[in-house]
């Protein structure tokens, strides 16, 4: 069953060399209680995305179509990108939670992490006496690994895994369905960062939330995810669990990822698995983007767009592709 379901969302960044297509024609499902992991080199429009979905975009982007259709698990709809600004606020919340790249710029810094949990029950949760919200956010600040007394702490008194502990418990505060994650781990060192994400997996089972999950560290996706989309260009190009993906990649594209284990953010710079760099999003190579860098291209890919059928967008793989 679907939590989320994205339907040939497009966002533009609108520049004065032409429009960038940040991302295009993207179709993606979000299972729920599933995590789904992003990858794709910088720049392939995974934060686009994650911020489009969460409505979180500012100009110059702008979503030029498509839809995003959240399901309730009392099986109403909600359609995300028409939601008016208290809609929007409550959903955002109750509904979706999205914790940010840095938690040094989603935490407060003037209030303590015990006060900007209570913010977020009192505003939402207007029904709970004060007592009880006190022993929400000791609670959650325990399940996410941060003492009670820690509550107290103002965000530069917190490690930067702390501070990203405490951003979770704050995501948590109200039960959301679904948890975006921008590259939550990434100024961490790789043992705090693998003990988050092993505890975010923990709590899932729990709490039964789904995830969106993007991060730099391909490996670290693999492992953690149940599902992964890989994207190149603004497009989604294939899809899959994560063993599967792993194992037998379909795409020429994610193929290279998994030899190269890239950097997927950062300064743009070749890969080893796969050469030259990202196309220009303004002006797209014809036919399938990923055609010019592609060691199994045949003819025909640099004049037919692959659409993405069972789960890959390569006419290598379209049964009325060329093979
Ligand atoms: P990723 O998360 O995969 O690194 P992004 O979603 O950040 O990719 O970026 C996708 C594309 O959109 C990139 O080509 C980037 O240069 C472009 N982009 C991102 N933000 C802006 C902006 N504010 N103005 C113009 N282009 C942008």
């Amino acid at each position: 069953m679907n939590v989320l379901e994205i339907r040939g969302l497009g966002v533009d960044y609108q520049s004065a060399t032409g429009a960038v297509h940040a991302v295009d024609d993207v179709s993606l499902d979000l299972r729920r209680g599933e995590i789904l992991g992003l990858a794709g080199e910088s720049g392939s429009g995974k934060s686009t995305l994650a911020h489009a979905v969460g409505r979180l975009l500012r100009p110059p982007a702008a979503i030029t179509g498509g839809s995003v259709t959240f399901h309730r698990g009392d099986g109403t709809a909600v359609d995300v990108l028409a939601l008016r600004n208290e809609e929007l606020r409550a959903f955002r919340w109750r509904e979706m939670a999205i914790v940010f790249q840095s938690a040094m710029n989603s935490l407060n810094p003037v209030a303590t992490v015990g006060a900007q949990i209570d913010d977020v029950l009192r505003i939402h949760r207007p029904d709970l006496p004060r007592r009880s919200r006190t022993e929400r956010a000791v609670d959650l600040l325990q399940r996410v690994g941060i003492s009670a007394d820690r509550r107290r702490s103002y965000p530069h008194e917190l490690s930067g895994g702390m501070r990203q502990r405490a951003a979770i418990a704050i995501a948590l505060a109200l039960n959301p369905e679904i948890i975006i994650m921008d590259e939550p781990t990434t100024a961490l060192d790789v043992v705090v960062q693998r003990d988050i994400l092993y505890e975010i997996r923990a709590l899932r089972e729990e709490y039964g939330f789904a995830v969106v999950f993007i991060t730099h560290d391909l490996s670290l996706l693999m492992e953690i995810s149940d599902r992964i989309a890989i994207m190149y260009a603004g497009r989604v190009v294939e899809t899959g669990g994560s063993r599967d993906l792993h194992r037998h990649p379909r795409h020429p594209y994610t193929a290279g990822l998994l030899r190269s284990f890239p950097r997927l953010r950062g300064p743009r710079e070749e890969l080893l698995g796969i050469p030259g760099t990202p196309p220009d999003l303004r002006d797209l190579p014809s036919g399938c983007a990923f055609h010019p860098r592609c060691g199994s291209a045949v003819a025909e890919c640099s004049t037919r767009p692959p659409r993405l059928l069972d789960g890959v967008a390569c006419l290598l793989n379209d049964e009325k592709g060329i093979r």
